[in-house]
This record gives C-alpha cells, sequence and structure tokens, in this order.
C-alpha cells in the first residue's frame, strides 16, 4: 500500500485545508486527519476548535477496537496517537483502510459518528467470552482466526489487563485456557473501584462443570501439580527499606525495567565483559586519548560505573571524538580478569601538590612543583575489592610514570576507600592536588 493524501475538500480554489493522509506501515496503516492549518484559520476568526465529545469517543472506541485486531492478529508493537483538535489519528488494517478514510470524512465534515462506531462494533472481538472462567479449547477458525500463538500472548496481555491469569497453552490448531483471579488482584480491585471500571469478579467461586473438557496433559508447565492447592497466605511487615542499591541505581528500578538495573549492576558487581574482537594482551591495558575508540569506548563504559556509584555529574573518561592528544598525558588504566574490565584508573601528569600527612585535623602541608601523576579516580569491581586491586593499580600508575608509588598525588576530596588505600601505600604521607 502506498502512502496518500486526500483532501476533505476537492476543489482546489477552496481554502479550507483538512486532509487525510494515510500511512502504510508493515502490519498496518495509520490514517490521520489533518486539521492543523484549519484550526489556525478558524481561531483566527474566532470560532471554537475543540472537537465534540461524542466525536472523540467514536473515534476512541474505532481506534481501540482496530488496535485490538491488529495485535490479535500478531502485531507486537505500540501504537502512537494524538487526539484532536489538530489531529485525529486511526488506525486500520489495510483491508479496512477505505472504510476507515470515509468514517473519518463523515464524521468531520457531516458530524454523523455512525460509521466510526459501526467500525468499532464491526472490528470488536469477543475478550470478555475468551475470558470468561472454566477449561476450555478455543479452536482456530472457530473461535479465532489468528495463529495460536499470537492468540495467545494478544489473550494474555488481555488478561493480564483484568487481573487474571490466564493458564494458557497453545496447541497446533487451538489454545488452551483457564482464566483465574488470584486473590491478590481480586483485592486490588474491589478496593479501587475508581481505577477499573466496570469491572466484575466473575471468576472467584467458579466451579468447573464435570462434562468440561480435560487439557491433555504434556508435563512440564506445572500446570496440574497446582490442582487442589491451597492458595498462599500473606502478611504485611514492616520492612527496612532503601531507595538506592549499593550501585548507585534506583530499587525502585527494578520493577520499572527489570534490565536496565540488573544489566547495570552484573557489569558493576562482576566488572565489564570485553567487548569481543577487542585484542587485548597481558592484563593492564593503557588507554590514552588516541587509541582507537573501542578501547575508549571501553574506557567509558567502565567509567560510568563509579559514575552512577557516587552520583558524579560526569564520568571521569570522556574522549569519545577523533584521537587527539592532552597536555597532561590524560590516560585511563584498565585491568582484565577472567575477560572483564574488574579495575580502572583514570590519570593524568600535573605539577602542583601539597603534601598531606592523613589527618583530618592537618592543613595541606608545603607545595611541590614536580610533574608526578595524579589519581582522578580508582574503581574495582564490587566482588574484587579488598583484595588488594587498589594497590596493583596505583602501583602500575607509578611503574609506568617512572616513579615510587609515594611520589603519585591524589585529587582532592580522596573518599573514605582512598583514604584506607592511600595510608596503606604510603603511610608516611601523600601528596595531594
Ligand atoms: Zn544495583
Amino acid at each position: 500500500m502506498t502512502e496518500r493524501t486526500i483532501h476533505l475538500v476537492a476543489d482546489p480554489s477552496s481554502r479550507d485545508t483538512r486532509k487525510i493522509r494515510v500511512r502504510p506501515s508493515r502490519q498496518f496503516a495509520t490514517v490521520q486527519l489533518d486539521r492543523d492549518s484549519y484550526v489556525d484559520a478558524e481561531s483566527s476568526r474566532g470560532h471554537e476548535q475543540d472537537l465534540p465529545a461524542d466525536y472523540l469517543a467514536a473515534v476512541d472506541r474505532a481506534r481501540n477496537a482496530a488496535m485490538d485486531r491488529i495485535r490479535y492478529e500478531g502485531y507486537r508493537g505500540t501504537f502512537y496517537w494524538g487526539n484532536g483538535p489538530r489531529w485525529v489519528d486511526l488506525c486500520a488494517r489495510f483491508r479496512d483502510v477505505e472504510a476507515t478514510v470515509e468514517a473519518l470524512r463523515t464524521a468531520e465534515l457531516e458530524h454523523d459518528y455512525s460509521k466510526l462506531r459501526a467500525i468499532a462494533e464491526q472490528l470488536a472481538l469477543p475478550i470478555d467470552g475468551w475470558l470468561a472462567p472454566g477449561e476450555r479449547e478455543l479452536i482456530r477458525g472457530v473461535d479465532f482466526d489468528s495463529t495460536p500463538g499470537a492468540f495467545l500472548s494478544f489473550l494474555r496481555a488481555k488478561a493480564a489487563k483484568s487481573g487474571l491469569r490466564l493458564n494458557g497453552r497453545a496447541t497446533a490448531g487451538s489454545v488452551w485456557v483457564r482464566p483465574t483471579l488470584p486473590a491478590a488482584q481480586k483485592q486490588i480491585r474491589e478496593m479501587f473501584p475508581g481505577q477499573h471500571p466496570g469491572w466484575v469478579d466473575r471468576w472467584t467461586g467458579y466451579v468447573e462443570s464435570d462434562d468440561a473438557p480435560t487439557r491433555p496433559w504434556v508435563g512440564g508447565s506445572g500446570e496440574d501439580l497446582s490442582r487442589g492447592a491451597i492458595p498462599v497466605q500473606f502478611q504485611q511487615l514492616e520492612t527496612l527499606s532503601s531507595d538506592t542499591c549499593p550501585c548507585g541505581m534506583r530499587l525502585r528500578d527494578i520493577g520499572d525495567d527489570d534490565n536496565v538495573h540488573r544489566v547495570h549492576h552484573a557489569d558493576w558487581s562482576l566488572g565489564i565483559r570485553v567487548p569481543k574482537g577487542l585484542d587485548w594482551w597481558g592484563d593492564l591495558a593503557l588507554v590514552t586519548t588516541q587509541s582507537p575508540i573501542s578501547w575508549r569506548r571501553l574506557a567509558h563504559r567502565v567509567a560510568r560505573m563509579p559514575q552512577r556509584e557516587d552520583s558524579y555529574d560526569f564520568p571521569s573518561w570522556s574522549h569519545l571524538s577523533e584521537p587527539e592528544a592532552t597536555t597532561d598525558n590524560y590516560r585511563a588504566y584498565l585491568l582484565k580478569v577472567d575477560e572483564c574490565v574488574i579495575g580502572y584508573v583514570a590519570a593524568h601528569d600535573t605539577n602542583e601538590h601539597r603534601r598531606w600527612d592523613h589527618n583530618d585535623e592537618s592543613p595541606y602541608g608545603d607545595e611541590d612543583d614536580s610533574l608526578r601523576p595524579r589519581i582522578i579516580l580508582i574503581w574495582v569491581a564490587d566482588v574484587y575489592r579488598h583484595r588488594g586491586i587498589g594497590a596493583t593499580l596505583v602501583r602500575a600508575l607509578a611503574t609506568d610514570f617512572g616513579c615510587k608509588v609515594a611520589d603519585v598525588s591524589w585529587s582532592t576530596p580522596v573518599s573514605a576507600a582512598g583514604r584506607r588505600l592511600a595510608r596503606r601505600l604510603s603511610p608516611d604521607g601523600i601528596w595531594v592536588s
């Protein structure tokens, strides 16, 4: 299907610019009424712009029915729409495009919403029947038309919306369902009826009739092992709650999008997996601002770990464009263990330092202007902490620069973990800057 535009008023001399655009995507088409310039022209004449409520209601019903149909036929993506007064969006299966354009045209020009309502009725699916209580086998071609897999995932989403557990299984030509209502979902819905308008419990207390079909046992799903089981009991307890995880992500994010926090937490805890195709010889890699981009990207990914953990505004590695030399020899050392980067030091060379004796009460001492490597940040993956890896990294920095460990300079403020490390490496005091 090709994209096209239909002018509502065909007369080219007309100044009425309202038009309908049909934009096909892979599985369906969007049918959009564009009233944008029309609204501007009407407002300049002082005319009311809002669309009538029954117009919007009819559009909503037609759109919801069409979205259900398209999902039912296997579409897994999302829909986007606006709802007037400047744009009115509908979606349609390709075969419904003509009827949808016509319904929108009549609604807009003649204020006749019956064709929109007819589309909603014609596309409506018997979802309530599918989700009725009781064990049933729904047959493809009899009870539904899409593929069993697509139908089952459509039905699961609908069941979840009603708080139901579907207990569904797709076979070659059918789908077995036994919708049940978990006690917790019943409670939530009865406590907040305003959030679930029209919801009625049809499932609690439903007794399966003796001639109900028997689902063939295929094993593995554990379905039959729960027959006749007694529901678990719940209690409310005061538990210690904290908002942030030690990795720096919000614990609540686990519910929002499980994977974001889990992936980050695994990296923070076990180290960042070295990308395939990166040739890494030895244990420690020295990445400069002139290294190949894959190395600088890896340094950046590692730098995001301490950035998140300690809520810094900026990562300690940001050189992600063309290779460029820096006057202070900015660099990162990456330590690899078992194909993961588990240690990181960002450092550069400077020549303004003061002496400090580790004592919180002491002021900074003598100034010193010799060129020293300065630690900007040290990070070690969580499970590798307290194993001397920080000390190894500082020694590597000193060796690489060609000085003693005690000559290294530490950027202030030195974190608590940094102070412990500094005291262990140079008990007589350190250089700070
Ligand atoms: Zn975490």
